[in-house]
């Protein structure tokens, strides 16, 4: 998979692609991710990129011409042009899995007060990670990228993520490890049985209860 990220704060993802699994997964040619400052795309004086908005109102708006000549620069027949924008649909797991297999994402983070509203022409979907608003797409871009990388085949073991909270509507089940007693708190004694058969009962009907307590909502939906 190759992911392009349209943004004007390139130097924000050194973290998130210089550390610990994205970066093991690009070592490893899993994905290939490119920073694309889109103020290069800029024919303006001084590479400008945003302008204030017609009508009046307060905060500088993103141009669609840079914008739009990156996603163009980049764009290829199988690629998927994403919009960050907290007005998108919020973004789950089933998200993460259905674009997992994408074969090349171009991800566009706005900034400011946000970005002419025209550039929603030049995208395939948005998407926000939830009801809230941030400076800019830099952090949901963060999010897509590292929900969805580990996702694609050997970034990490299967049997890591098949349990994982929001697979089939469900909660992962509670771990534990060492010590035994933690001031008094212990582990469930079925884990320490050696019993898999019994343990594997455990967490199914743990991941059932868990997910009962903690969000209702996710149970209800599966009945
Ligand atoms: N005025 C806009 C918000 C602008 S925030 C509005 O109310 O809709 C600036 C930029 O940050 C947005 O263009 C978007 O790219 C990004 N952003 C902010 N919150 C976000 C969220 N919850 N999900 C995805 N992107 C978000």
């Amino acid at each position: 998979m190759k992911i392009d990220i349209l943004t004007l704060f390139p130097a924000m993802f050194e973290g998130i692609l210089n550390e610990s699994i994205i970066k093991r997964a690009m070592e490893a040619n899993k994905v290939e991710i490119h920073r694309i400052n889109f103020r290069e795309y800029s024919t303006l004086n001084n590479h400008q990129v945003d302008d204030t908005p017609y009508g009046g109102g307060s905060g500088m708006v993103l141009r669609c011409e840079p914008l739009v000549s990156a996603i163009e620069d980049v764009k290829r027949k199988d690629s998927k042009v994403i919009l960050m924008t907290p007005q998108g649909k919020t973004y789950t797991e089933e998200d993460a899995q259905r674009l997992s297999s994408e074969k090349h994402l171009i991800l566009v983070c706005g900034h400011y007060e946000g970005f002419d509203e025209r550039i929603r022409e030049f995208c395939d979907e948005e998407i926000s990670i939830g009801d809230y608003v941030l400076t800019g797409g830099e952090i949901p871009a963060m999010v897509l990228v590292d929900s969805i990388v580990r996702l694609l085949p050997g970034v990490i073991k299967k049997e890591s993520y098949e349990n994982d909270s929001f697979t089939n509507h469900l909660l992962d089940y509670p771990t534990y490890t060492k010590p035994y007693d933690f001031r008094g708190l212990k582990v469930p004694d079925v884990l320490v049985s050696g019993d898999h058969k019994k343990i594997d009962e455990w967490r199914e009907r743990a991941r059932i209860e868990n997910t009962k307590k903690k969000r209702k909502d996710l149970y209800v939906d599966k009945e």
